[in-house]
C-alpha cells in the first residue's frame, strides 16, 4: 500500500511513519507544513528509506495537494495533520479552525477529485482514514460508562469542537459523495518524541531541570492513557482492515488522574536514578498546583471493545510498562529534546529536506 500521511512530522504522525516503514512494506508520502509541532528529527531513522518521501505543504493548499495526489497515486490517506494543543486553542482558536476544519475540507476535496478519476477496483480499495480524538465526546462524570462510537458529540474546547467539525465533514463526504472513509477516535497518547508542551514530557523535562511541575486545579482530571506505538498499530489495523464508513474508538484502559500521572513520573525518575538538580531532595517536591484551565474536562474514558472485536487490536503496553519506556527514552535521548527546547529543531526547515516545498 502507498499511504499519504498528513502530519507525519508530529508526535503521533511520526510514530505512524516509523511503524509503516519499519514494520510493514508500505510506501509513505509524508505531507506536513512543519508548524512548531512538526519535527523532522523524529523521522531521522526512516528518512533515508526509498519507501519514504516528504512534502512540506500546508493541507489548506488545494493546488499543492492535487499535484501530490496526481504524482504519487496513493492507495490511502491517513489524516493526522492538526493543531492539537487545547491550551493553544484557548489562547488563539483561529489556527484550529483553519487547519482542523478548512484543512480537512481541502484535503477531502483533493482526495475526492483524485478518487473520482481512479478505475473501479482502485476506487473500491481506496481509503480516507481520519484520525480524531475522544475529546469530541465531551467529558464524563465519575460513574458514567466509557465513550462508545455512538456517544453523542459534546465538545468543550475550541480544539475538540474543531476536531468534531472535521469528523462531521468526513462522514458527510462518505454519505454524500461515496468517498470510502474510516474514522478513529483515540484517548490521550504518550511516549517517545512527544513535544514538551504536553503534560508527560513537560513534567519529565521540568523535573530534570529542577523547575516546577505544574498541575491544573487539584489534578483530579481523569484521562485514559495509551502508549503512542500501540496507537500506531491500531491505526494501521483501521486503515488496512477497517470497514468503510465505520468509526473505531481506541483507548488504553488506563484511567489515571493527572496527579497520579505526575506522581508516577516523579517516582520513575527516582527509580531510574535520574540526576536531581541541586537543592531538590525528591522530584515530587517540585509539584505546584496552578489555576485550572477554563472549561477543563473532568474525565475521559474510552470503550475500545469494537476495535478489539472487529480488528483484533489490543494495546501491548500497560500504563506501567509504557511509562517506564517513556521515561527511559527521555533520559537516553537528551539531544532530541535539547534541540526542541533550544528551538534548533526548527532552524533547518526552509525547504531543503522536502522532496518538494509548496507555499500555502
Ligand atoms: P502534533 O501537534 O504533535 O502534530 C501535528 C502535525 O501536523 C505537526 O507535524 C504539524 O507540523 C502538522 N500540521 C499542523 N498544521 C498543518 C497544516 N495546516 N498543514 C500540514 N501539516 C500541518 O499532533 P499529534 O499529537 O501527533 O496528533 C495527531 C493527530 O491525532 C491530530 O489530528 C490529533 O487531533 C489526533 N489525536 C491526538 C491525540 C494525542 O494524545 N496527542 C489523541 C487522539 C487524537
Amino acid at each position: 500500500m502507498k499511504i499519504l500521511v498528513t502530519g507525519g512530522a508530529g508526535f503521533i504522525g511520526s510514530a505512524v511513519v516509523r511503524y509503516l516503514i519499519n514494520e510493514t512494506d508500505c510506501e509513505v508520502i509524508n505531507v506536513d507544513k512543519l508548524t512548531y509541532a512538526g519535527n523532522l528529527d523524529s523521522l531521522a531513522d526512516v528518512a533515508a528509506s526509498p519507501r519514504y518521501s516528504f512534502y512540506q505543504v500546508d493541507i489548506r493548499s488545494k493546488n499543492a495537494l492535487d499535484e501530490i495526489f496526481a504524482a504519487q497515486q496513493p492507495d490511502a490517506v491517513m489524516h493526522l495533520a492538526a493543531e492539537s494543543h487545547v491550551d493553544r486553542s484557548i489562547e488563539g482558536p483561529q489556527a484550529f479552525i483553519e487547519t482542523n476544519i478548512v484543512g480537512t475540507y481541502t484535503l477531502l476535496e483533493a482526495a475526492r477529485s483524485y478518487w473520482n478519476r481512479l478505475d473501479a477496483p482502485r476506487q473500491a480499495a481506496f481509503r480516507f482514514h481520519h484520525i480524531s480524538t475522544d475529546e469530541v465526546y465531551g467529558d464524563l462524570e465519575p460513574q458514567d460508562p466509557a465513550f462508545t462510537e455512538t456517544t453523542a458529540y459534546a465538545p468543550s474546547s475550541p480544539y475538540s469542537a474543531s476536531k468534531a467539525s472535521s469528523d462531521h465533514l468526513v462522514r458527510s463526504w462518505h454519505r454524500t459523495f461515496g468517498l470510502p472513509v474510516v474514522l478513529s477516535n483515540c484517548s490521550n497518547n504518550y511516549g517517545p518524541f512527544h513535544f514538551p508542551e504536553k503534560l508527560i514530557p513537560h513534567v519529565i523535562l521540568n523535573a530534570l531541570q529542577g523547575q516546577p511541575l505544574p498541575v491544573y486545579g487539584d489534578g483530579a482530571q481523569v484521562r485514559d492513557w495509551l502508549f503512542v506505538e500501540d496507537h500506531a498499530r491500531a491505526l494501521y489495523a483501521v486503515v488496512s482492515r477497517g470497514e468503510v464508513g465505520q468509526t473505531y474508538n481506541i483507548g488504553g484502559h488506563n484511567e489515571k488522574t493527572n496527579l497520579q500521572v505526575v506522581h508516577t513520573l516523579c517516582d520513575l525518575l527516582e527509580e531510574r536514578g535520574a540526576v536531581k538538580p541541586e537543592g531538590v531532595a525528591h522530584f515530587r517536591d517540585l509539584i505546584t498546583f496552578v489555576k485550572d484551565r477554563p472549561g477543563h474536562d473532568k474525565r475521559y474514558a474510552v470503550d475500545a471493545g469494537k476495535i478489539h472485536a472487529h480488528l483484533g487490536w489490543t494495546p501491548q503496553e500497560t500504563f506501567e510498562t509504557g511509562m517506564r519506556k517513556t521515561v527511559d527514552w527521555y533520559l537516553e535521548n537528551s539531544p532530541w529534546w535539547a534541540r526542541v527546547l533550544s528551538g534548533d529543531y526548527a532552524l533547518e526547515r526552509l525547504g531543503e529536506h522536502a522532496t518538494e516545498s509548496v507555499e500555502a
